[in-house]
């Protein structure tokens, strides 16, 4: 019998898992996760993702435990090293595994498949994360896409996304021990902060049967309405996939197929389904512009925007990321990421926008701070969404789309529930000044307990002269300079398929 040594990445699942069904196929497999902190560099997972993949990792030595199948886990900063000595342990000759794209990724495994195979081991790579591989969709110029729109439509032109794989038939026979360590050895969860019960009612749980049951409970309940979830600042009203995708405990194929069919089985309405599936055509775009743009998680597309503009203020940052601006939304939505690791699309976009155009802090800084706080940090999605809402991304909203806080607050949270959940000092105040307390007066601030500049803290900027100074300094950049004009893209890599 022969053995294969699966090396699990972004794929923390059974069901439609291509490395697992093809090795399982093949013989007895050994599964391995390997902890590397050093590779990403500075994108190594933050505190909020490491708490999530703590909870996947058991969740998925539960399920393997099933099979009687351990899942082997190994720490350090060269997963090459790692996998020799897995296979020399194994006297297995072949590794498989599904494909990662970010740039530190794609550079990783290039070199670990080239290395393992003057080792005369083979490699077979699988694609499992993406509907569309980021090469496969082309311009007519045979370039990358810079508008979504066009991209996508180019994907719905093509093929179907293939329909998913089924759960893999193990079959293990041989007897072999490799090396491993324990899970709670890596204490990957902080003892001083333990979103569990917070996050295990605002997202699920983490892992396989987790992520099932959301989109389930998603495809049941929430799907009919999903243009309406997508207009609220509470995430509960979206499909809440995003770090189960991210994890890759549930695959967008299944997603995909489960979105479609509910029309036909549960007569959902096809424009809801279709609103929904085209958040996945974002999804795939945003591996489609980190593939062809590896530099864009550090800099802006349209370059001229990394010039001059921009000024750290270290102390707004600071209240920016403590949530104490003095405007409720913004400050409702950053005390909510600090507490739970989540925040809907809606307030994404709201905080995303107060930093960048009110306080002139740069886009990279807001990305830093997300990629710590959101337990589905992604690097293609967040810094993809940052540029975008910034106006320097290749798809982006215009550099003068900045957003009034007081305005969308009242539009998205109208009733103000959601400002008073998070910011309880200010929560006795009527519908009227929820989102703009400095507009009461000072009785009504006194019946509602309210010292402004003391028990909750005065605007640090006033949304006018800062909407009139941010549209003045952003003006001459309407002059592009993208990426691409200025640096030779590179070269379509070699990936095996
Ligand atoms: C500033 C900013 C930063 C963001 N950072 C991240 C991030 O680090 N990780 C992340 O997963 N998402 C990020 N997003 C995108 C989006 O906000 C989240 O994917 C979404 O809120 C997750 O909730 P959901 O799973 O209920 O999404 P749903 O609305 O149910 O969408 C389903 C899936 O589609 C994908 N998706 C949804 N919206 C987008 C989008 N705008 N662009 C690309 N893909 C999308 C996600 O994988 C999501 O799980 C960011 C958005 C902004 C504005």
């Amino acid at each position: 019998m022969v053995c294969t040594v699966v090396w699990l990445r972004y794929d923390l699942r059974l069901i439609d898992n291509p490395a697992l069904f093809h090795a399982a196929k093949r013989g007895h497999v050994v599964i391995i996760y390997i902890l590397d902190q050093e590779t990403p560099g500075k994108w190594k997972l933050g505190k909020a993702s490491l708490w999530w993949l703590h909870h996947s990792l058991k969740s998925l030595q539960n399920d393997l435990l099933k099979f009687n199948i351990p899942l082997i886990l190994r720490r350090g900063a060269d997963p090459l090293t790692i996998l020799r000595q897995v296979l020399l342990q194994s006297r297995a000759d072949t590794v498989y595994w599904n494909r990662c794209y970010e740039p530190y990724a794609v550079k990783r495994d290039q070199s670990i498949e080239e290395a393992l195979k003057i080792d005369d081991v083979t490699v077979r790579s699988f694609q499992a994360g993406l509907l569309y591989e980021p090469w496969a969709i082309k311009s007519a110029k045979d370039e990358p896409f810079k508008l979504y729109i066009m991209y996508w439509n180019r994907c719905l032109s093509s093929d179907q996304p293939r329909k998913p794989y089924d759960k893999p038939r193990f079959n293990n026979t041989l007897d072999i021990k490799v090396q491993t360590d324990t899970l709670d050895s890596w204490h990957l969860v902080s003892p001083k902060k333990d979103w569990k019960d917070e996050l295990k009612t605002v997202i699920g749980c983490p892992g396989e049967d987790g992520a099932i049951r959301k989109l389930k409970e998603f495809i049941k309940y929430k799907l009919v309405d999903y243009r309406k979830g997508k207009e609220t600042v509470w995430p509960s009203k979206t499909s809440q996939l995003s770090t189960h995708l991210h994890f890759g405990e549930i695959s967008p194929f299944v997603v995909w197929h489960t979105a479609k069919e509910s029309v036909h089985l549960r007569s959902v309405p096809s424009d809801s389904s279709q609103r929904f599936l085209t958040e996945f055509g974002w999804r795939d775009f945003c591996f489609h512009l980190l593939y062809y743009y590896p530099d864009f998680p550090e800099k802006s597309y349209k370059l001229n925007f990394d010039e001059t503009i921009w000024k750290v203020d270290k102390e707004k940052l600071k209240l920016w990321q403590q949530g104490k601006t003095g405007y409720p939304i913004v400050d409702a939505g950053m005390r909510e990421l600090l507490n739970t690791g989540v925040i809907s699309y809606r307030v994404r976009t709201i905080v995303a926008s107060f930093l960048t155009k009110h306080l002139l802090i740069p886009w990279q800084n807001g990305a830093e701070w997300f990629w710590d706080t959101l337990v589905d940090a992604d690097l293609a999605l967040n810094s993809c969404s940052w540029q975008r809402i910034t106006g320097c991304g290749a798809d982006s909203s215009s550099y003068f789309y900045i957003i009034n806080p007081v305005t969308q607050g009242e539009r998205f949270d109208s009733d103000g529930n959601y400002v008073r959940k998070w910011i309880p000092e200010i929560a006795k105040l009527s519908n009227d000044y929820i989102q703009q307390p400095w507009e009461a007066p000072a009785a009504v601030l006194k019946k509602a307990g309210i010292a402004l500049g003391k028990t909750y803290p005065k605007c640090i900027v006033n949304h006018k002269k800062a909407r009139d100074v941010a549209l003045t300094k952003f003006a001459p950049l309407k002059r592009q300079e993208p990426m691409d004009k200025l640096k030779k893209l590179p070269s379509k890599k070699k990936m095996k398929k």
